[in-house]
């Protein structure tokens, strides 16, 4: 787990709203500014609250929805500007499960027709008897039978349905999957046997994975790091057990005090929210966060926070963690709140 596999540099995804104000086009900023990397075979965990833009920055990685401006690096190619033609050896690399195993799959083809479909468009397999023992070979690694083959997605349940999906996505070998919500829409005891089967293809594939999801607890189990992402920044990214054991933004610990723990002697205070997340067509000036933080003060309303280094591996976006203010400074702001 050294070199990075995939390189995110200030990605922004704006889409144009028809409605004009002052002669101005405005745009919902989904992912405004957005850089990270991943590395080689670890789980990159990006969770937060719905609208927050994590879907859309997973559909911009592999390019299903254009960026509109920013750079990507997939194994220190630079991608960003490739067309549908150039991006088609790319897609081998890359491939998505999709969080609704109910849409995601072609209600007219068989099993084996989907998952059969990207080795014939990527000509991976050279003859039809290839073909079908490899879909066979797919279809046993996500745990389902032989017999599946021949059956149609209506006649499956919803884990094994998104277990069709993750072998159509094994099926071109790619070396990162990006798992929107694959578990959100299954019963709980199905999701931890597909957080499971996830965890063991991993292993036996060597594949990297970017993980989004809204359930902390979903993500903590798969995920080495994780980022948290507010409005279509991250606030803070870290090693998994430094974030969840030390979270150091506001947003972040609020979260994460929402989360039930098993433990009845563990008393965790409760951090509530005020207000809902703002839209991300007008979003708040300064600090995003900063309409519901119970810690703003006078210049987070004014200046959006840096990225500040906590420890190794740890960043966090707040100006709690700016040493240039000083800690009289702060005390002396007016809390807002
Ligand atoms: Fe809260 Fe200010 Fe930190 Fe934003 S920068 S999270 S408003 S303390």
């Amino acid at each position: 787990m050294t070199e990075n596999l995939l390189s995110v540099k200030d990605m922004k995804i704006y889409y144009p709203v028809s409605g004009r104000r002052l002669g101005k086009t405005e745009y919902v900023k989904a992912v405004d500014g957005v850089s990270f990397d991943v590395k080689t075979g670890e789980v990159f965990g990006i969770v937060g609250e719905s609208g927050c833009g994590k879907s859309t920055l997973g559909r911009g990685i592999c390019k299903l929805e254009e960026p509109t401006s920013g750079r990507l690096l997939l194994d220190g190619e630079d991608i960003s500007a490739y067309n549908g033609r150039q991006m088609r050896p790319v897609r081998k690399k890359v491939q998505m499960v999709f969080q609704d195993p109910y849409a995601s799959l072609n209600p007219r083809m068989s099993v084996f027709d989907i998952i059969a479909e990207p080795l014939i468009i990527h000509g991976l397999t050279k003859t039809k008897e290839e073909r079908k023992d490899k879909v066979l070979e797919l279809l046993r690694k996500v745990g389902l039978d032989d017999y599946h083959a021949n059956r149609y997605p209506h006649e499956f349940s919803g884990g094994q349905r998104q277990r069709i999906g993750i072998a159509r996505a094994l099926a071109v070998e790619p070396r990162l999957v990006i798992a929107d919500e694959p578990v959100s829409a299954l019963d709980v005891s199905i999701q931890a046997q597909v957080l499971n089967l996830l965890n063991q293809l991993k292993k036996e594939f060597s594949l990297t994975y970017i993980f989004v999801a809204h359930d902390l607890s979903v993500v903590e189990h798969i995920s080495d790091r994780v980022g948290v992402m507010y409005l279509g920044n991250f606030v803070e990214v870290g090693l998994k057990e430094k974030l969840y054991k030390n979270p150091l933004h506001p947003y972040t610990q609020a979260l994460l005090s929402a989360v039930p723990v098993p433990d009845p002697e563990v008393k965790r205070k409760r951090m509530i929210l005020e207000g809902s997340i703002p839209s991300a067509l007008n979003p708040p000036a300064g600090c995003k966060f900063h309409t519901r933080c119970p810690k703003c003060m006078e210049c987070c309303c004014i200046t959006a926070p840096e990225r500040y280094q906590a420890d190794e591996d740890h960043y966090v976006y707040c100006h709690l963690y700016d040493d240039k203010i000083n800690k009289e400074k702060q005390q002396n702001f007016n809390l807002i709140k």
